[in-house]
């Protein structure tokens, strides 16, 4: 758990634009969080908090937003970074992984010597709806053999229940604000 002032804290660091990409969803834009020095550093500090001490091999980060919290993450608990990508985008030999969206599905990859079997993995991303890419990113990431250690999140929209369905696959999830509805 959070405490109540780093909870509010946390939350009026970010914008939340409605209807935006498609009517009725409620967009959590992170970027004024970002910029916020202060709400920045805490949320790095406070995804991790659980693990401070532990031996942490990778941090890995889902495109794009997971890259910039991730890669703060990899920092302060001194692991690499491994980038989780669309499609397409990485130049050496991957792994891939189709994973669920609301409408359809959609396929992510990570390089394939980006873990070493049995590497301690953090995934990290700004939040978690369905659960659909994080789950899609555990898959991947054990499927190369890496032993994950949590999945680590900002915000969490508990309606949607994506937190249970990584538990489900006995992954700790670790979340630091919860907003309403999609
Ligand atoms: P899901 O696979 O349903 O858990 O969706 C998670 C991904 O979609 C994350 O990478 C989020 O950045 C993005 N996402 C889903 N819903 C929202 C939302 N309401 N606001 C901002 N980003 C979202």
């Amino acid at each position: 758990m959070t405490s109540p002032v780093l909870e509010n804290d946390l939350r009026a660091a970010i914008r939340t634009i409605p209807d935006y990409p498609k009517p009725g969803i409620m967009f959590r834009d992170i970027t004024t969080l970002l910029g916020n020095p202060r709400a920045f550093r805490r949320a790095v500090d406070e995804l991790v908090q659980p693990w401070a001490g532990s031996k942490i091999d990778k941090v890995a980060g889902i495109e794009a937003r997971g890259f910039i919290i991730g890669g703060a993450v990899a920092h302060q608990v001194s692991a690499g970074f491994v980038p989780i990508r669309k499609k397409g985008k990485l130049p050496h030999q991957t792994v891939s992984m189709t994973y669920l969206l609301e409408y359809g599905s959609d396929e992510m990859e990570m390089h394939v010597d980006a873990i070493n079997k049995g590497d301690r993995v953090i995934l990290v991303d700004d939040l978690i709806a369905t659960g659909g890419t994080a789950e899609g990113a555990v898959k991947l990431l054990r499927q190369v053999g890496a032993e994950v250690l949590a999945a680590c999140f900002i915000i969490d929209l508990p309606e949607l229940r994506g937190a249970e369905k990584l538990r489900k696959l006995d992954v700790p999830v670790r979340t630091l604000i919860a907003f309403e509805g999609h």
